[in-house]
């Protein structure tokens, strides 16, 4: 459904569609300023798909701002970002020139990404199920039976088929969270991005959700960027870590070589905190 032709067909749009289109995210000297603060200073980073990648780095490195730029939920300020081959913010009008995305072409695009934030945002007055199948139903017009099949089956997977009519306020933090992850999952995205999901968690709260998120990294497909804290969760989840700071990529490598042999300063002294 999601090919540059249906968008043509069905907007009277063309996406911009980058030359090389292997990797399924690219982000091409990517910039972003909040006024006069410059948080992203110049990022290049591709993912490929099914890829679990791990963004580490200190508080205010710009990790959280990536992952929204991919989400949609920030504009770059200069450079692209590349979906599956098309430009996030840019598509072809009727003649051909490159102009600004319209609302339609990002809500399309949106569609390839999920996110789950470090707080819920779980309807308080919606059950568990209906949190789930309400972006099914009300953004893929889904049926009642399938989205409700298709809900049931993620919360199946998250441990949570029990508490299918129970209400957020009677759920632990480590539950609500894994519904906030079935949430996301059940518009099967092809990139999930997790930030910081277990840092408003009671301690031991955490693990049931690392679990989950590594169950869910095991299954294949999904691409995922974890922006994380927990070094040993991005030990042993990602296939490749990034680590950030001042708005930079500084270093990056599979696992063994970033906690292992930390070739910059920065990266040492992190790990001395965090390691
Ligand atoms: P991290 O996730 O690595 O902790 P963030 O991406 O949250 O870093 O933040 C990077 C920098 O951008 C921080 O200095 C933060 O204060 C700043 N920042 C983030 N969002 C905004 C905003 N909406 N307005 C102004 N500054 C912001």
């Amino acid at each position: 459904l999601y090919t540059p032709e249906a968008a043509e067909e069905v907007f009277g749009v063309q996406a911009y569609t980058a030359d090389s289109a292997s990797a399924l995210v690219r982000f091409e000297h990517v910039t972003k300023r909040y006024g006069e603060l410059e948080v992203i200073k110049g990022i290049d980073l591709t993912m490929r798909p099914g890829e679990k990648l791990a963004l580490i780095g200190p508080s205010g490195s710009g990790k959280t701002t990536l992952g929204r730029m991919l989400m949609t939920l920030e504009e770059p300020t200069s450079g692209r970002i590349w979906i599956d081959g098309e430009s996030l913010w840019d598509m072809k009008d009727k003649s051909g020139r490159v102009v600004r995305a319209n609302a339609k072409h990002l809500r399309r695009m949106r569609g390839s990404i999920g996110m789950v934030f470090q707080h819920f945002n779980l309807f308080p007055h919606l059950t568990v199920l209906d949190n789930v199948v309400l972006a099914p139903r009300a953004v893929l017009g889904m049926s009642k039976q399938d989205s409700h099949e298709r809900a049931i089956a993620m919360l199946r997977k998250v441990g949570l088929a029990d508490k299918l009519d129970v209400y957020p306020s009677r759920l632990s933090g480590g539950q609500k969270q894994r519904v906030a992850i079935a949430r996301a999952l059940v518009m099967q995205p092809k990139i999930m991005v997790f930030d910081e999901v277990t840092s408003a968690l009671d301690p031991e709260l955490v693990g049931e959700v690392l679990g989950v998120i590594k169950e869910i990294a095991a299954d294949g497909d999904m691409a995922m960027m974890l922006i994380t804290h927990e070094m040993d969760f991005a030990r042993d989840v990602a296939d490749r870590v990034v680590f950030g700071d001042g708005g930079r990529i500084v270093e990056e490598g599979p696992p063994s070589a970033i906690f292992e042999h930390p070739k910059s300063e920065r990266l040492q002294a992190f790990l001395q905190r965090f390691g």
